[in-house]
């Protein structure tokens, strides 16, 4: 498997996973480079770190199936798995029991078919049909959604609460501020993201947003591998 860098901070270590199957518009992972690496080599070079959790990003980390599995197995710390969805099939998500990851955060770009499309250069069928499919499993699961202004906005986070609710409006959902990449839209005002929390309430009882608590530590440093 490729991997571009670690990110380390005291208590977390990022993986940044290189290359991606989707092409979306305002991408924000690091492209630059990679290292070819084995999950064992990978597994004994984070216990190097005194961390808490190892979040596998990217980049797409599902591109490397086998690895990843291999790699969650042999690490014996808190384990999440940050996803497009769109590999995520039954078959997967079995595995992923099995290997004791312990949470996946998967992102729902858009609902509206030619958005998600335009957006990420591909279908969004397969991600849906991934959020039904962790909702069956026993793996903890988060829907995240990045709020863009004028383009995932006010009514399509309505369309995302709407189809989650109708499968589960106990699902945690999870809206995060885009951050201006690729000029295609602005920063989102805090009362936008408000605006759109309220909105997802009407249909999910577990909605979260990037104002409620910051993810990204401030204190974190690459490691190249
Ligand atoms: S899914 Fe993530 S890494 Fe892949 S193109 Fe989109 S923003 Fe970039």
């Amino acid at each position: 498997m490729k991997v571009s860098y670690l990110s380390i901070s005291e208590k977390r270590c990022t993986i940044q996973f290189y290359g991606c199957n989707f092409r979306c518009r305002a991408c924000f992972a690091d492209n630059e480079g990679y290292t070819e690496v084995t999950p064992e080599w990978l597994s004994a070079k984070i216990k190097q770190f005194d961390v808490e959790e190892i979040m596998l990003a990217g980049g797409e980390p599902t591109i490397y199936k086998k690895a990843i599995v291999d790699l969650v197995k042999s690490c014996d710390t808190k384990t999440i798995l940050s996803t497009n969805g769109h590999l995520v099939d039954g078959k997967f998500i079995q595995e992923m029991e099995q290997s004791g990851l312990d949470e996946v955060h998967i992102d729902l770009k858009a609902y509206s078919q030619n958005l998600h499309a335009w957006y990420t250069g591909q279908s969004n069928k397969n991600v849906l049909t991934a959020i039904e499919l962790l909702n069956n499993s026993n793996l903890n699961f988060e829907v995240i959604t990045v709020f863009i202004p004028g383009l995932i906005d006010k009514e399509e986070i309505e369309k995302i609460a709407d189809f989650l609710s109708c499968i589960n409006d106990n699902m945690d959902y999870r809206i995060i501020r885009y951050v201006p990449v690729g000029d295609i839209s602005r920063r989102p005002t805090e009362s936008e993201i408000k605006e759109a929390v309220t909105i997802a309430e009407k249909y999910l009882r577990s909605v979260t947003s990037s104002l409620d608590e910051r993810r990204h530590p401030v204190k974190r440093f690459r490691v190249f591998v």
